[in-house]
């Protein structure tokens, strides 16, 4: 009954399950290589009422397929026999070959074992991509960062004696950036292993799981610099953390360096046993600030260039619009390099540099704090100050030479910072009809190309509207 080596007697055995028509749905369900490598290996052995006894040629194929995709076959089976939710697992070599239980595995075996294992580390190296266009030469420094710069690089020197170093900042700061501009610079002379804690820790409780654990470990202790990333997303049972802690201390022991990034010192890790957290603090914990103007100004100028000549075009934009840019993305350098991403996208469609008013449009949701504060009261507020008139005479319908001027320069500000409609900016001024708002709108455009004074006082206003400032432009 339980001689698995013939799979037409099992069927025969089981003729009320087709393992053929199974394996066929394995095969659409999984994929042509999964199946090929793994789920072809599975042999039926017995069924019972509720279980089926599969055979598989090595443990390590047992393991490999319960703890990645039993789940899945046991739903596939259940299509075909629906009361089945348990498979028991038996080893080929041990049901038939018992007489050579001394021997560990045949050659066939340990041919399958050598491929099965380079398709556990082509698994981590998947996620061990270092991105070579993160590097120390094209990572900015200023006052809120150079600290970690100098400590990451410092690192690939050799002249740290810290170990590990904690990098931490809120998102968006360069830690990414600056882990992998280590695995960059030392990845020619040095194992590398750079992963995300999350990729980590699923890692370690698949290895867990599967009886793995030794792979796992041996893998890990045997990289030279081990870079992991966005620790705060590493938690888990008291167990995982345990074995963490054994695997990190080992790894310390044995000389290699670890680099850790977070959103947060070590001692607001949530869910993170204390002596983990200490060991964690226990060499060089530095934080990323919030970059200051200088240094926006400063990536401004670098990213520009660097993603000109990736886009293979010239953006030049004015300092005014990078003193804006500068001025009102401040939150991170993730989004100041979006938003020049976002220029350098328009610039390539339409063969020119966005203007202002184009750049308010094109980062619009970038600048959303800053919608808040330009509203058409605040301009007519502001332009009425600057021309010395009162706010209902710039409402109202007289026509005089030293009204016309002020309500057209409103008009024209309101429809350059502000995202409103032309009806909608009408509205705002007594109910001007839209051909109203355009024609003012046309008209300073124009004045500001033959009326140089004019053309500063504008610039005047729109830099008090926008930045608060009187006179720089
Ligand atoms: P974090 O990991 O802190 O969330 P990242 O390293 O992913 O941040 O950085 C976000 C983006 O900003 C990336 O494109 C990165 O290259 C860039 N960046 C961050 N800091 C700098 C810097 N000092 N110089 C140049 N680019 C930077
Ligand atoms: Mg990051």
């Amino acid at each position: 009954m339980k001689n698995s080596l013939n799979p037409h007697l099992n069927q025969n055995n089981n003729e009320n399950l087709n393992w053929d028509l199974i394996q066929e749905d394995f095969k659409i369900k999984f994929g042509k290589d999964v199946f090929e490598s793994w789920l072809k290996k599975m042999l039926l052995d017995e069924v019972n009422s509720d279980s089926l006894i599969i055979t598989v040629p090595t443990r390590f194929i047992r393991d490999w397929i319960t703890s990645r995709y039993l789940d899945s076959v046991i739903e596939v089976i259940k299509n075909h026999k629906k009361n089945i939710n348990r498979i028991e697992f038996k080893i080929r070599s041990s049901v038939n070959h018992t007489t050579k239980k001394d021997q560990p595995t045949s050659n066939e075996d340990n041919n399958i074992i050598d491929a099965n294992l380079a398709f556990i580390k082509d698994n981590f190296i998947q996620y061990n991509r270092i991105d070579p266009n993160k590097n120390f030469d094209n990572f900015i420094i200023g006052s809120s960062n150079t600290l970690a710069y100098e400590a990451s690089k410092k690192i690939c020197d050799n002249t740290s004696n810290y170990n590990p170093l904690y990098l931490y900042s809120g998102v968006g700061m360069g830690k990414t950036h600056l882990l992998n501009a280590i695995g960059h610079k030392l990845m020619s002379s040095k194992k590398v292993m750079f992963i995300s804690a999350e990729r980590f820790m699923y890692h370690f409780v698949k290895s867990i799981k599967s009886n793995e654990m030794i792979k796992f470990k041996d893998y890990f202790r045997n990289t030279d610099i081990l870079l992991i990333d966005d620790i705060q997303f590493m938690n888990g049972k008291e167990a995982l953390q345990e074995e963490f802690f054994h695997t990190f201390t080992a790894l310390i022991e044995k000389g290699s360096q670890i680099v850790l990034t977070a959103d947060r010192p070590p001692s607001k890790l949530s869910r993170i046993q204390e002596r983990i957290k200490s060991r964690f603090s226990g060499g060089l914990v530095v934080d990323i600030q919030n970059p200051d103007k200088t240094l926006r100004l400063e990536i401004i100028k670098n990213k520009l260039s660097e993603l000109s000549l990736l886009n293979n075009i010239n953006v030049l934009i004015s300092e005014e619009i990078q003193n804006f840019i500068s001025s009102e993305i401040k939150s991170s350098v993730r989004e100041l390099v979006g938003a020049l991403n976002r220029i350098v996208s328009f610039s390539r469609i339409y063969n020119r540099v966005p203007n202002l008013s184009e750049t308010r449009i094109i980062l619009k949701d970038l600048l959303n704090i800053y919608e808040n504060i330009v509203t058409i009261d605040n301009i007519q507020t502001i332009v009425c100050k600057y021309f010395k008139i009162s706010k209902n005479e710039m409402l109202s319908a007289r026509r005089s030479r030293y009204l016309v001027r002020p309500r057209q320069t409103a008009i024209y500000l309101s429809k350059m910072l502000t995202s409103k409609s032309l009806p909608e900016i009408g509205r705002c001024f007594s109910n001007r009809d839209h051909t109203t708002v355009i024609h003012s709108v046309k008209t300073i455009e124009k004045l500001r190309k033959e009326d140089s004074e004019l053309n500063i006082k504008i610039d005047t206003l729109k830099n008090r509207i926008l930045f608060n400032k009187e006179d720089e432009i």
